[in-house]
């Protein structure tokens, strides 16, 4: 029998329905293989006693035939999503010991789907990040590597633990959030799939706050298949996030063969950058060329406030962060320092707990959000995004279906490579993502090809509101051309 840890979403609901194998052996697998690739620093908790009993819980529902969405697939959780009881510290020290007493929307509709939770997966520092290189608990490692090196390379991030997990078979699929490119950038750098849907698609109840008006949860998979199953379940209206929204959930999977003839695709000019890597543009008219093989028609559009977005991005997001992080004080939950008054305390602790860059976007959000300077910044940040949002709105209004972009400027690239570089090197490996962010769009990566080196990179499509039926649509047509990429197996 192949290995329980080669099979995805769709084959492991065949297999389970089939009586091939149980949940408790298929959860059994992969808390092995867990163990044996501690190394790759993906997880950052594990729950073995908890996955166990819930594998035993959907054999039982397999056999009295009462077998939900999602029964019995072991999946990974970003450190961002409160799970009740259980390890959630945003990869940070200053939520030290949290334990939260409720659970997320979103993982909550995965438990009620029969999913089972093998455990917590690393992440950059709140999901601030881009490389995994801020958490609290040392780099993931990217299960790739070049072909002439054996240097470790990073998983991408915020969502870097997530896709590291996906891609060395240490779930079955994972959910990740993206602010600015989280979810679609780790994909891109590991040949996995991420999808972040349309802002208001996911409740973002229970998940810790990063900035409020970007953050949306996701799933990053093996393939767009397992992606559709998988938003399928972690979407829903909750009263408890009044910015969800209440339109029904479409059975994503049923969009998926539906192929692309007669679509148009949009490819913005804009997208097109000074001194893109030539692999970059490679796969970019690989793409283009592959839909217009399926039958679509592809049309040069404009973006034109673009290259706004990133600024504009550094400044929305830490404004938010800033007031959401306030309440990391030492007074309500995980680190408390200092020996002193209150004020002394709040000092100590935030000091102490907050790790480098989330102290520079707090810095930076509590500036652009000070009298004089808020109108300055803050204000035409706001204006500059209802002009990125106009600019999509045209587009799609004239009848584009998609538009097809590179999902990242780079390929992964080495651990540590970037520590004396200025943040700003950091911040540009969301220029391809962070539009549909600040739009509320939803943006999907899927992999494209691999480079000279042996490494993968991502095309991302990204739709209209509400519309993830088209980009798993387009983004099966990118995959049954790109075919499959798994990385070489030497971490155990
Ligand atoms: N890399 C971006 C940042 O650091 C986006 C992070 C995210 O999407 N959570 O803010």
């Amino acid at each position: 029998m192949t290995d329980l840890t080669d099979l995805g979403i769709g084959a492991i609901r065949d297999g389970l329905a089939a009586r091939e194998f149980s949940a408790r052996e298929l959860t059994d697998a992969y808390l092995e293989a867990m163990e044996a690739t501690r190394a790759l620093n993906a997880y950052v908790a594990e729950t073995p006693e908890r996955a166990r009993a819930a594998a035993d819980e959907s054999d039982k529902r397999l056999a009295a035939g009462e077998a939900r969405a999602l029964e019995g697939v072991p999946i990974g959780v970003k450190d961002l999503f409160c799970t009740e009881g259980v390890h959630t510290q945003a990869a940070s020290s200053i939520l030290d010991a949290f334990r939260p007493t409720y659970e997320s929307t979103v993982t909550a509709n995965l438990w009620a789907d029969g999913a089972v939770m093998l455990g917590k997966l690393n992440m950059d520092e709140f999901a601030m990040g881009s490389s995994n290189e801020t958490s609290c608990y040392g780099p993931v490692v990217n299960p790739w590597r070049s072909a002439d090196s054996n240097a470790d390379l990073v998983p991408g991030g915020s969502s870097g633990g997530s896709a590291a997990a996906v891609a060395a078979r240490l779930c079955a699929a994972a959910i990740g959030t993206d602010t600015g490119g989280s979810i679609r950038q780790p994909a891109a750098f590991t040949g996995t799939v991420g999808i972040k849907p349309t802002y208001g698609r996911c409740s973002r109840w229970g998940i810790v706050a990063f900035a409020s008006s970007l953050d949306q949860a996701g799933p990053i998979t093996r393939d767009v298949l397992d992606a559709a199953i998988m938003l399928k379940s972690m979407a829903s209206v909750d009263p408890a996030d009044t910015t969800s929204v209440d339109r029904p959930v479409p059975n994503y999977e049923a969009a998926l063969e539906r192929g692309v003839k007669g679509l148009r695709i949009g490819i913005p000019k804009e997208y097109r950058m000074d001194g893109m890597p030539a692999a970059i543009e490679t796969v970019w008219q690989q793409g283009e060329a592959w839909l217009r093989e399926a039958g679509a028609t592809i049309e040069e559009i404009t973006l034109p406030h673009t290259q706004y977005a990133l600024p504009a991005y550094y400044i929305v997001a830490p404004a938010e962060a800033s007031s959401n992080l306030a309440r990391y004080d030492g007074v309500r939950y995980g680190l408390r320092a200092g020996d002193g008054d209150v004020t002394e305390m709040y000092e100590a602790t935030r000091s102490a707990g907050f790790g480098k860059e989330v102290k520079r976007r707090v810095l930076i959000g509590t500036y652009v959000l000070s009298a004089g300077y808020y109108d300055a910044y803050y204000l035409r940040a706001q204006r500059v995004r209802a002009l990125i949002k106009r600019d999509f709105d045209i587009v799609f209004d004239a009848g584009i279906d998609a538009i097809l972009t590179p999902a990242t400027p780079t390929a992964a690239f080495a651990v540590a490579s970037m520590a004396t570089a200025s943040p700003i090197e950091m911040y540009l490996n969301d220029i391809f993502t962070v539009t549909a962010n600040m739009s509320g769009h939803p943006g999907i990566a899927v992999p494209a090809a691999l480079t000279d080196d042996g490494l993968p990179l991502g095309l991302q499509l990204i739709g209209k509101p509400f519309d993830e039926e088209m980009l798993f649509r387009v983004g099966r047509v990118l995959e049954d051309a790109a075919g499959h990429f798994t990385p070489k197996r030497w971490w155990s």
